[in-house]
């Protein structure tokens, strides 16, 4: 695995790849990696012919009063991690590179970003689709792999990617939950034991959300009653939002008469954690949902 900290030199190899006519694939990270992260090292892998893998912890998506001076960090574990699931390049851009002084153009996607975690981080997704802009003309990539676990940063780089006319193909990748339905996020590190333990509830709420679906449940109160009482039972926990919206659109709905996202963000303490599922009444089979909240836990979207 080739380490690259210089855009020029990430650029030049991405030219050379290209002019063999090799697919470059992509997974933008901002490291601390964990299973999700390497699984979209793995989608990557069997949409191209070289994978680059980069970390980055973009300060501009970060707001004025987040944990970007706290956001863990271990570039040495990292590398061993990427190197071993096989990946080709590991990109280090260094921010003074990135965000050079004078810098001053940003890249928004309007609707989509307003809702959900938007409402209460009105600048982040702007520098979410800057940086992923920044890094896609410095790897160059054929296609580049995201997570569902971030379900509204998705939606707002595949708008981007198609009002931009990008010629980059977006794949969304399953979240990766541990065994006991937490989805994996580099925050989790920052959570106590007991924290841990109340984190449990989203996906908990999540798998109340769906049980109550699959039952013909279709009012969109009923379902989200259901979903904040789970996470409300946990002392330890603060909801931020329980929302229920259109997958393409993200725009709000009141009932699940088909595919719908139910995405919840809720404090732990000073950690702040997401997660969605796409609720359907098909059964746990096509959704990819389990019955039991307390199993492993993926879904389809
Ligand atoms: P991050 O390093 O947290 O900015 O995430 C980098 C990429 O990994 C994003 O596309 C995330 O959506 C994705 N990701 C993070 N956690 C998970 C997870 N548990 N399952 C799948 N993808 C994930």
């Amino acid at each position: 695995m080739e380490t690259i900290t210089d855009i020029r030199q990430m650029q030049q190899w991405a030219d050379a790849t290209r002019s063999r006519g090799q697919r470059i694939g992509f997974v933008p990270t901002m490291g601390y990696l964990h299973a999700g992260h390497l699984n979209l090292v793995r989608a990557a892998r069997s949409h191209s012919d070289a994978v680059v893998a980069s970390i980055f912890v973009n300060p501009l998506q970060f707001g004025t009063n987040e944990d970007l001076e706290r956001y863990p960090r271990d570039v040495r574990r990292d590398t061993a991690m990427l190197l071993d699931v096989g990946t080709d390049v590991l990109f280090l851009p260094e921010a003074a590179g990135v965000y050079p002084p004078g810098f001053q153009t940003t890249v928004t996607v309007e609707r989509v970003t307003r809702g959900l975690c938007g409402a209460a981080r009105p600048t982040h997704f702007a520098g979410v689709t800057t940086i992923v802009a920044k890094l896609f003309h410095m790897v160059k990539p054929h296609v580049a792999v995201f997570g569902c676990k971030d379900f509204q940063q998705l939606v707002a780089i595949r708008t981007m990617v198609t009002d931009l006319n990008l010629d980059i193909e977006i794949v969304g990748a399953p979240i990766v939950r541990e065994a006991d339905g937490l989805a994996m996020s580099s925050r989790n590190a920052y959570l106590s034991a007991t924290e841990r333990q109340a984190a449990r509830s989203l996906s908990k709420a999540l798998a109340a959300a769906q049980a109550l679906v699959e039952h013909g449940e279709v009012d969109g109160l009923r379902i989200l009653a259901a979903a904040r009482r789970v996470i409300a039972d946990e002392s330890l926990a603060r909801l931020e939002y329980a929302t229920l919206a259109d997958p393409d659109t993200l725009e709000e709905v009141d009932a699940v008469r088909r595919p719908t996202l139910l995405a919840l963000a809720a404090h732990f303490g000073r950690t702040r954690l997401i997660d969605n599922c796409i609720l359907s009444r098909e059964s746990t089979a096509r959704t990819g949902w389990r019955k039991s909240p307390d199993s492993q836990l993926s879904t389809a979207n």
